[in-house]
């Protein structure tokens, strides 16, 4: 599938990044850092004080619900083609590399599973497993004892409790071996199409930078966001805040001064805000577009 950016997205971003918005302090002129072109919709170091205060002290429900909403449709514009990174046809596939994904990139993931998956196509081939050709199948993802341990049980338990059909409740989900909360909304959203948010170290860094929860229990971090976003826009939610994660705001560098979010973010400036700077940050095959949408041209590849 073509994952590149959308064609005219970009012109829908020019006419939206005006070049001074007086109303939000949001400073767009554009200027040149050596070669790299920016008309960047940039808070002004007030407003950006001000929001950080206003949601610091806590942000009446009105306006953090437009912040939200904003939010959203940036990054729904930002992430036209946002789905779940591991590859798989069937139910049980995802299940398998949802559980093979922990302490692996979802890269690795899925340089593994073709063979897995052509070996074990279903649950009742993961109880018949035999342990040692399964451990050097899934090897190079790391944890491979314990995770050939929970793949066996799984099947196992999906053979005995469920007929062999992966089941599709939350409920029914969590009850599996190998599968936390985490694992089942993964599942539910993508193999079922049942509205799931996930939870994983991007999300709820992401939410909590953006002052959408201040939890840091997963469960507490799902539930907040779930009362804030629409049920049936969980699942692609998910993908959104986890791709931007991935790409743009970093966990120890986070690329403020190239964020299409950076106007409604109370963070802006916990990474550089210098639009070069900030451009060779972002990374993912939406790079260009990425840029884009930040008002940042031609900063090279
Ligand atoms: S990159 Fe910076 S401005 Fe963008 S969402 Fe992260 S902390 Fe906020």
């Amino acid at each position: 599938m073509d994952r590149s950016a959308s064609p005219g997205v970009g012109d829908r971003c020019a006419r939206r990044h005006g070049p001074h918005d007086t109303v939000t302090g949001v400073s767009g002129a554009t200027r040149t850092l050596g070669d790299v072109s920016t008309s960047v919709r940039r808070p002004t170091r007030r407003a950006a004080a001000g929001l950080a205060a206003r949601v610091a002290a806590g942000e009446n429900p009105i306006g953090r619900a437009r912040r939200v909403n904003r939010i959203l449709r940036a990054l729904a514009e930002a992430y036209p083609h946002a789905h779940c990174e591991l590859d798989f046809a069937t139910p049980i596939d995802l299940a398998v590399a949802t559980i093979l994904s922990a302490q692996c990139t979802d890269e690795r993931v899925n340089q593994v599973t073709p063979a897995l998956f052509a070996r074990y196509p279903t649950p009742a081939d993961y109880a018949a497993a035999e342990r040692t050709e399964l451990e050097e199948l899934i090897r190079s993802t790391g944890f491979y004892r314990n995770k050939a341990t929970s793949l066996i049980g799984l099947g196992a338990a999906v053979v005995e409790r469920h007929g062999g059909e992966l089941p599709a409740t939350l409920d029914d989900l969590v009850k599996l071996p190998g599968i936390g909360r985490k694992t089942a909304n993964v599942i539910l959203g993508n193999a079922f199409d049942v509205p799931g948010i996930t939870v994983d170290t991007h999300f709820g860094r992401l939410v909590r930078r953006w002052g959408w929860t201040t939890e840091e229990d997963p469960v507490k971090v799902e539930h907040a966001v779930g009362a804030l976003v629409p049920r049936r826009d969980w699942t692609i939610v998910s993908h959104h805040v986890i791709f931007h994660g991935r790409r743009v705001c970093h966990s120890r560098k986070p690329a403020c001064g190239a964020c299409t979010l950076a106007a409604d973010c109370p963070a802006y400036g916990l990474g550089p805000t210098d639009p070069g700077e900030a451009a060779a940050l972002v990374k993912g095959v939406e790079r260009e577009h990425l840029l884009e949408l930040a008002g940042i041209t031609g900063d090279g590849p």
